[in-house]
């Protein structure tokens, strides 16, 4: 159909031409001579509105209906109010009516209500402008990495081994529910690839091979885990940003990840302005400040070791307990950046048996080259490590976990073959959005989220 954007209409404001527009009735109300239409198409945060002289043109009441698609035909005029412009109908064609059956309605509907009917809740205010914030910022992902030169690699979806043997993989299997077979070992033989199968929780261990050959390389691209946290933060399948960088040292990945989240802030702060007013009005009362002192201000850097002594100190009642090589729990992260520092805060050289084993050992002989990046409201939204280049030191680790050597021989190769100092970082591209839009809850942030229990 020969149409025109409505976010094209609202922005050239080309007031005496005749256009056509398609679009879906967000709301109508009328007097005796005149109605308006709130016309949506999902190109813009902002509606059109179109002006219904009711004398002189007779419109099926089809088209008024709220969700109703029609296609209007009329001429881009002065707005009434403001200086934007609305459209005088000349002509309105329904496309497809819309029931009164329609769950959304004029009045406000809740987020948790909006997830159980997923397929539809896009067609709201608040979906609209989450996912024009997600575009921008993924489109700013490949800029930012284009522009300096890194290769984007797309690592293995199916997968052998599982990153960090953490167990949190999801298995993939081609073989029937009562397949036989006498052990384990048997059952992965007789299975589609041989061998245990599944579905990557990283991109990372492929990265590095990708970093040794091309020294700057990121994967954009979902991951799986099979995590039973029943969190605001947790998916069971979420889209992982990891950029890989040779030649790097812990302070230099640092100074790549917060200035690569500075740029994505920047470009969803220009290009997504109306979607931000929005949030910061309905969502997060004070985010677009947020945004910008976050621009403007220095990222803080934390030793582990320091953050337990100000998190003893702490006049709170954590649930869980504050020990020298305990995990950093949310809520300890939350107190962290929200309480202490105000602001993201890179946590670093974290307790080597807290972290996984491909992390560069310091030599305190304690600690690894490892930091997280927490942020108010949501905690951790990067985890990053300088790797082990040490071939010695690499085999020592994997051995202490009780790890198979085998699985990772390429792995190794790489510190056998002109091993070089090299560091990533793993991004969770929904938590990003969150920090950004300031919804809480991740299943509002992704189009068909999925969790334990849940697939839509
Ligand atoms: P958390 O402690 O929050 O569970 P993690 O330490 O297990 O996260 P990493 O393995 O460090 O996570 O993964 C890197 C990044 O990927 C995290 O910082 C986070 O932004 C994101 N991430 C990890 N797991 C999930 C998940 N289940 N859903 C959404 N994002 C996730
Ligand atoms: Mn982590």
């Amino acid at each position: 159909m020969k149409h025109t954007d409505i976010a094209k209409v609202l922005q050239d404001k080309a007031v005496g031409q005749s256009v056509t527009v398609c679009g879906w009735v967000r709301t109508y109300r009328d007097s005796a001579q005149v109605g308006f239409i709130e016309l949506s198409d999902g190109t813009s945060f902002a509606k059109l509105q179109v002006v219904l002289d009711k004398n002189a043109l007779k419109i099926d009441p089809e088209c008024t209906k709220n969700g109703a698609s029609v296609a209007v035909r009329g001429k881009i005029v002065k707005a009434y109010r403001g200086d934007g412009v609305e459209l005088n109908a000349e002509a309105v064609d329904l496309l497809g009516k819309c029931p009164p059956e329609y769950p959304i309605q004029k009045k406000r509907i809740t987020l948790e209500t909006l997830r159980t009917i997923p397929h539809l809740r896009l067609r709201t205010n608040t979906f609209n402008a989450v996912f024009k914030v997600r575009s921008v910022a993924a489109q700013a992902v490949h800029r930012y990495f284009h522009e300096r030169g890194y290769y984007y690699i797309n690592t293995p979806i199916i997968t052998a081994s599982d990153c960090e043997g953490a167990g949190e993989m999801f298995r993939i299997t081609t073989q029937s529910w009562n397949a036989k077979a006498g052990s384990e070992e048997e059952y992965d033989k007789n299975d589609f690839f041989g061998e245990k199968a599944g579905l990557s929780v990283s991109g990372q261990l492929e990265g590095e091979v990708a970093a040794t050959a091309f020294s700057k390389i990121y994967t954009f691209g979902p991951s799986f885990r099979a995590e039973k946290s029943n969190t605001t933060r947790h998916l069971s399948e979420f889209w992982h940003i990891e950029p890989e960088v040779a030649f790097a040292e812990l302070p230099d990945i640092i100074e790549i990840a917060e200035e690569m989240i500075k740029y994505l802030i920047r470009a969803v702060l220009e290009e997504c302005p109306d979607e931000i007013t929005f949030f910061d009005s309905f969502v997060e009362k004070g985010l677009k400040d947020k945004l910008n002192h976050v621009l403007n201000s220095q990222f803080a850097v934390c030793d582990y070791t320091e953050a337990i002594k100000i998190l003893k100190e702490a006049k709170e009642d954590f649930r869980y307990p504050v020990e020298w090589g305990a995990d950093i729990q949310t809520e300890h992260e939350k107190y962290l950046t929200e309480k202490v520092y105000k602001k993201p805060v890179f946590v670093t050289n974290y307790p080597k048996e807290i972290k996984s084993f491909y992390m560069k050992q310091n030599p305190d002989g304690k600690t690894v080259a490892a930091t997280d990046l927490l942020v108010p409201g949501i905690g951790e939204i990067i985890g990053c490590s300088e790797r082990e280049a040490d071939y010695d030191k690499l085999v020592a680790a994997i051995r202490e976990r009780g790890m198979n050597l085998d699985s990772y021989k390429q792995y190794l190769d790489l510190r056998l073959f002109g091993s070089v100092p090299h560091s990533g970082f793993g991004l969770g591209f929904e938590r990003f959005v969150m920090y950004v839009t300031g919804m809480e809850n991740i299943r509002d942030v992704t189009l068909f989220p999925r969790w334990v229990d849940n697939i839509m």
